[in-house]
């Protein structure tokens, strides 16, 4: 059985690349569509399995031609669809449309994503499991009853508090390890994050609400480590960046899958940024979530940033 569930999201991607962003009303000409596999939590999937955990994943597509797709491309990946159900509301979609300068204009539709219910979880098995991975893009009571059922079963949990919303204090409680970025730190406390003290004062505040660990991803500076309130930096490594897209579900990844190894809370959270790094050498989402070689081989050559 599959050491990771992730239940979250599947979507399509249709991104457009334009001159411009049109205006109201207005028709323009962009280049040809490219219909790219995404979601928060099949890209999450995707990342572990690529390198070489066994990943199932839990949620919903419709009855379309973009569910076909997106189970096609999980499958591919090696990550377990048994989990994923078919449902009457479409596939979920993000319409994007890229312009000149590389800004992006997105419209979601969640689609299928807003059904996955309690009761799809309630029908995993949560004995098989040793790791559950969530984000925030279907609905938090589906989230909350994931991680409850993970923690009555001895699972680790990981919350991926993405995009970033309010959550009850009862959620961040039944986490192991909570992974937001600046940004959802910021709104997850209310605190601004300007500099090395707020940052480590607002992990603090989720620490008090019941979070055993808050690792912050810190994109080219990489990652804080707080716990037991003890604050660790972990660097991250130079690379030539094209598109930061997806960095934060490639560390996700990387740090569950090197945990499962029984690698350390700091060398997981390396592991899981040499994953981020790599991933913004590469355009898309999960076309540019790495591989296991492509790891080993990356930590092989690679010289550490601040070191
Ligand atoms: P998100 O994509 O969720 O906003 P981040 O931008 O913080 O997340 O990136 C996640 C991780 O990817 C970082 O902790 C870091 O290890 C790695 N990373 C992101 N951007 C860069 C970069 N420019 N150079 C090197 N590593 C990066």
């Amino acid at each position: 059985m599959p050491d990771i569930l992730v239940v979250g999201s599947l979507n399509t991607d249709l991104v457009v690349r334009a001159p411009r962003f049109p205006q109201p009303g207005e028709t323009i000409s962009g280049e040809d569509l490219q219909v790219i596999a995404g979601g928060k939590g099949a890209n999450q999937a995707v990342a572990a399995a690529r390198l070489g955990a066994s990943v199932s994943m839990l949620g919903r597509v419709g009855k379309d031609n973009f569910g076909d797709f997106l189970l096609d491309n999980l499958k591919s990946n090696q990550v377990d669809t048994k989990l994923v159900q078919r449902d009457g509301a479409s596939t979920g979609t993000a319409t994007v449309i890229v312009d000149t300068n590389g800004q992006n204009s997105i419209v979601l539709s969640g689609g299928a994503n807003g059904k996955v219910s309690p009761a799809d979880v309630n029908a995993a098995s949560f004995p098989d499991f040793k790791l559950l991975l969530l984000q925030l893009e279907i609905p938090i009571e589906t989230v909350f009853s994931a991680a409850e059922r993970a923690k009555e079963n001895n699972l680790r949990v990981i919350l991926n508090p993405a995009p970033a919303k309010q959550l009850p204090d009862g959620l961040i409680a039944l986490t192991d390890f909570v992974i937001p970025n600046e940004s959802e730190l910021s709104l997850l406390t209310g605190i601004e994050i300007k500099d090395v003290a707020t940052t480590e004062q607002a992990a603090q505040v989720l620490l008090e609400r019941g979070a055993k660990n808050v690792i912050v991803t810190l994109g080219s500076k990489g990652a804080l480590v707080v716990s037991d309130k003890q604050a660790t930096y972990v660097d991250t490594f130079k690379v030539n960046v094209v598109d930061t897209t997806a960095a934060g579900d490639a560390f996700i990844g990387g740090f569950a899958t090197a945990l499962l190894q029984d690698q350390s809370l700091e060398a997981s959270v390396r592991y899981g940024c040499a994953c981020g790094a790599l991933a913004t050498t590469k355009f898309g989402a999960q076309p540019s979530l790495p591989t296991k070689e492509e790891v080993e081989n990356f930590l092989n050559q690679s010289p550490i940033t601040n070191l």
